[in-house]
């Protein structure tokens, strides 16, 4: 059976093309026109970042980290197994060695309580990824990486309007990244931004992301001539992705009320299964939901390949997500077998995701609960 209920729908409210519109018509359509700079303000005035910079992608914001961080060949970097192989790319691209931690028992979460244990003389950062926007335990980061003078990157791919004991997700590092993949909450395709909460790392942010020249100061006035002054490559966005994101970030609102209201169906029509063992997002007191995904962590990975099967028979997709880094082939072939992260394997064998998107109709959502509850009660028995 073909496919009629998608994993993901990307949301359009409308307003972007008239605005890729006015944006092509202001004459002015590369980097840091109108819309970016509508954009860096919200970040910045509404969820409080010292300084945000779009880029082209997390991707990129994960490297211009790197190259912020100055990340040197010997370099330790700690981060979950558990996640996009962005964060453990931007690194590796500098030298780095990535040291991966497991994942909790609670949530895909990075570890933090064994994060000291892992520290060594040439660690430089932390970077903790917030799985499905629920905040990692951020004062055990925080406390450990002050102790030992690391640097903490927030993968906050996922975790846009999400709050750690109040305070938005993105602004507890020094560097935080932002992802704005069609897949996101909020979206332009492609797209990233970089949020800089350390004014150290403000003005060489910015000179990265111009190709390593003072071309943004010099728009500001602020030097009379612009020229090359340190390492960098091309990581801003054309104002026609700005104009698309400024759509979607002015129904920032609206989009997270109805992600919610999904996200609250699911939670409530699958929570019985909890009682077979089959495990349910959980936040921590400390975090708030942003609806980014809704999970299921099934009893195996047999169980798993069948209940995706069984959805997929009825016309709905649903997807895994990550196979751990530390048992891919690329770090397998240069490190060997690695540490046993028992936790992170589970995730990767038994963590799906729901359809999860605007647009997803009512009627579609109770099909797919449906279903669902239907496979359990096949498979209790086995
Ligand atoms: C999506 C994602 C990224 C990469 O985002 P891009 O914008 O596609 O480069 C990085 N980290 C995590 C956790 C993600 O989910």
């Amino acid at each position: 059976m073909s496919v009629s209920i998608p994993f993901n729908k990307p949301y359009f409210s409308g307003a972007e093309t008239r605005y890729i519109e006015q944006a092509v018509r202001s004459g002015k359509i590369s980097g840091d026109g109108m819309f970016t700079k509508r954009v860096h303000a919200f970040f910045e005035q509404e969820l409080g970042f010292r300084q945000a910079l779009l880029t082209t992608s997390c991707t990129d914001a994960l490297e211009m980290a790197a190259l912020l961080l100055d990340i040197r060949p010997g370099d330790e970097v700690l981060m979950p197994s558990f996640t996009f192989v962005s964060a453990a790319n931007a690194f590796v691209l500098r030298g780095a060695k990535v040291v991966f931690v497991d994942s909790t028992g609670l949530n895909p979460n990075l570890d933090a309580d064994a994060l000291a244990g892992l520290v060594t003389a040439r660690t430089r950062a932390i970077v903790p990824v917030h799985y499905a926007g629920i905040a990692c335990d951020m004062d055990t980061v925080l406390q450990v990486a002050q102790l030992h003078g690391l640097a903490v990157v927030e993968d906050a791919a996922h975790a846009i309007d999400s709050y750690h004991r109040g305070r938005p997700l993105g602004s507890l590092g020094q560097l935080a990244t932002f992802s704005f993949h069609e897949t996101k909450n909020i979206i332009s395709g492609e797209g990233g931004l970089l949020a800089v909460n350390d004014a150290r790392f403000g003005l060489r942010a910015e000179i990265i992301r111009e190709k390593g020249t003072s071309r943004s100061a010099f728009f500001r006035g602020e030097v009379d001539k612009y020229g090359w002054v340190d390492v960098g490559s091309s990581f801003l966005p054309s104002d026609i992705i700005a104009a698309y994101l400024w759509a979607q970030l002015e129904n920032l609102a609206d989009i997270q009320r109805q992600r919610l209201a999904i996200w609250e169906r699911y939670q409530q029509a699958l929570t019985p299964l909890a009682a077979q063992g089959v495990g349910l997002p959980a936040l921590p007191d400390y975090a708030t939901n942003n609806a980014h995904l809704f999970y299921l962590v099934c009893r195996s990975l047999t169980e798993r390949t069948a209940l995706i099967a069984e959805l997929r028979q009825r016309g709905i997709l649903a997807v895994f997500h990550y196979v751990p880094l530390h048992g891919s082939a690329y770090y397998r072939g240069r490190y060997g077998a690695g540490p046993a992260l028992p936790w992170a394997d589970h995730y990767g064998d038994c963590l799906m995701r729901l359809p999860l998107f605007y647009e997803l109709s009512l009627a579609d959502q109770n099909l797919i609960i449906e279903v669902v509850l239907q496979f359990y009660q096949k498979y209790s028995s086995c």
